[in-house]
């Protein structure tokens, strides 16, 4: 067994660059640790269409060493407060057939719900209607609503400094940021190679012994990551680590993304992520600092790409005339072994579940703690490759449930799609045990293994009661018997929503001033 000191990462997309930089900050490249090269493509590029995040992006730039500032000025990137899901629970308000009256969105807000010491838990009492006949649940639990709909920013300036008052991610441009990730990777030490890897050769025990590029030559390490995107170079086509399809639970499978420049530079950015249901599909619409990036994700086994894209050209409306889509057909699943031998996968390489949840770049960021956390400095990667694997297909499973359950516990029966996803054949068994556990009590902390977990129990909620699932209290109900004090903390929770819509910035004026305090 031969000690660890290079690793060798195929692939400069997100995925590449961030376990790069993660791991050269981690395993001290620049001081004499392990060595790191990135070798990617001029000729293949990369997939630019990530532009959501979930809050752990933040711990991760922090880590890396890129400022919320710099990170806002290279990116185009704006603050992300949730998703608001727009007819997801019925068809729009103009398609609705007699008797399908009801909200037309919900919000999944970043913000847990309010819980102040001493206070009692406010979902069992919004369940049983202290919060207000027509209060929805993440309204009526947290702030956060209120700001977004005000697109207002998710913190103010006080002192000189900005205080942090709500949870948020980002939105930002895919291309730049892998661009800024580079650059702060080569800073901390990684060596890049622009080179196409055409062959991959193995050892006499099935590891990789090296690559062969085109235009470097051999390049050899202890230990490869693969980040070469739905190719997966070597950890798909090298060594054959099979790949599970989750077609027959989650079915969009196909994309059209446009970048909609806005009319007018100083036009209201959205602080959260527009995801508007289709009739077989639904369309993501993210606000940057000059631009839209809209996309339409579709079941091509409900629809056909003229239809679809018909539909997000409706979407748009005039903006997306002089534009022409680009199409992208997704491997919707994963590897349950994801590391073999000396290689691992990092990205779209190891997996892909369609981009609801942002759960792309959550999982890369996973995978690059999990790497740098478990690093096999002494070269034994078997039973690090063991508990890797375990916990990234868990990982995975777990988030194909609560991707799911957006569509699962629907009310829309307008399409096949809509149909075909309500129907309990296409749900895992996980998400059915959940379903029938919370049609008597809400979900609770016991009902995750919380470290596997990226979705943390109050996205279940959100998700949960904003598609209306309906949980019948019966015997839990005697438990619960603080609803004045309940009743006192909803109406408080309206107050400061109220105090936080008129206290902090509009979203673009928030990321002018920090750009402009940062001199940048
Ligand atoms: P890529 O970006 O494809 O990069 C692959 C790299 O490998 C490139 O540099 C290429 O040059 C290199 N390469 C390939 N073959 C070779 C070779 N033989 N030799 C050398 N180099 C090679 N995630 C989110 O978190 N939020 C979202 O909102 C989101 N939206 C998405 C929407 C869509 C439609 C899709 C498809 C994905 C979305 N994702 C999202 C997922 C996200 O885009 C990816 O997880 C992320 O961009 C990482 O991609 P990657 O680096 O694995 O692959």
């Amino acid at each position: 067994m031969k000690a660890i000191e290079d690793i060798l990462i195929v692939g400069g997309g997100t995925a590449g660059w961030l376990t790069a930089a993660f791991l050269a900050q981690q395993l001290g490249t620049a001081h004499g640790g392990v060595r790191i090269t990135l070798v990617e493509s001029s000729d293949i590029g990369i997939i630019g269409v990530g532009e959501g995040t979930f809050p752990s992006i933040r711990g991760t730039l922090s880590a890396i060493g890129i400022s919320e500032s710099r990170f806002l000025q290279a990116c185009s990137a704006t603050f992300k407060q949730g998703i608001r899901f727009n007819d997801w629970v019925r068809p729009p308000v103009d398609q609705r057939g007699a008797g399908e009256s009801g909200p037309d969105h919900y919000f999944h807000p970043f913000s847990l719900p309010s819980q102040r010491p001493g206070a009692p838990e406010l979902l069992p009492y919004w369940l049983m209607g202290d919060a207000g006949p027509d209060r929805a649940f993440a309204e009526a639990v947290t702030l956060q609503k209120a700001v977004v709909d005000a697109r207002h920013g998710p913190k103010r300036a006080t002192d000189g400094d900005f205080m942090g008052a709500l949870n948020y991610a980002y939105h930002f441009d895919a291309g730049r940021f892998a661009a800024l990730l580079a650059e702060q990777a080569q800073s901390l030490g990684v060596k890049r190679v622009i080179a196409t890897v055409d062959q991959v050769e193995l050892d006499e025990q099935g590891a990789i012994a090296g690559v062969v590029t085109r235009e470097a030559g051999a390049l050899r390490a202890g230990l490869y990551v693969d980040c070469s995107g739905f190719h997966a170079r070597l950890i798909g086509q090298a060594l054959g680590a099979p790949f599970t399809s989750l077609n027959d639970t989650l079915f969009v499978d196909r994309a059209l993304a446009m970048q909609v420049p806005y009319d007018r530079p100083d036009t209201p950015i959205a602080s959260c992520t527009l995801s508007t249901a289709q009739r077989n599909g639904w369309i993501w619409d993210i606000g940057l600092q000059e631009r839209r990036g809209i996309g339409h994700v579709y079941s091509s086994r409900h629809t056909d790409d003229e239809q679809a894209e018909r539909e997000l050209r409706h979407y748009i409306g005039p903006a997306a005339d002089a534009l022409s889509p680009r199409k992208l057909t997704l491997n919707v699943g994963y590897r349950e072994t994801q590391w073999v031998k000396n290689c691992v996968a990092v990205g779209l390489s190891g997996g892909f579940l369609e981009p609801l949840e942002s759960s792309g770049i959550g999982l890369i960021e996973t995978a690059a703690y999990l790497i740098a956390q478990l690093f096999p400095f002494d070269g034994d990667t078997e039973p690090v490759a063991r508990h890797f694997n375990r916990f990234m297909s868990e990982r995975y499973a777990r988030i194909v449930d609560f991707i799911k359950l957006h569509y699962a516990v629907t009310k829309r029966q307008d399409t096949a799609f809509w149909r075909d996803n309500a129907d309990p054949a296409s749900h895992p068994d996980s998400l059915k045990d959940k379903l029938a556990m919370w049609r008597h009590r809400p979900p609770q902390r016991l009902d995750f293994i919380t470290d596997v977990e990226m979705y943390l129990p109050a996205s279940w909620q959100y998700v949960l009661y904003g598609m209306e699932y309906d949980t019948q209290l019966q015997g839990a109900r005697a438990g619960w018997r603080r609803a004045e004090e309940a009743r006192k903390e909803f109406g408080m929770i309206a107050q400061l929503g109220q105090h936080a819509v008129r206290d902090l910035p509009r979203h673009r004026d928030l990321i002018e001033m920090m750009l402009s305090r940062a001199g940048l």
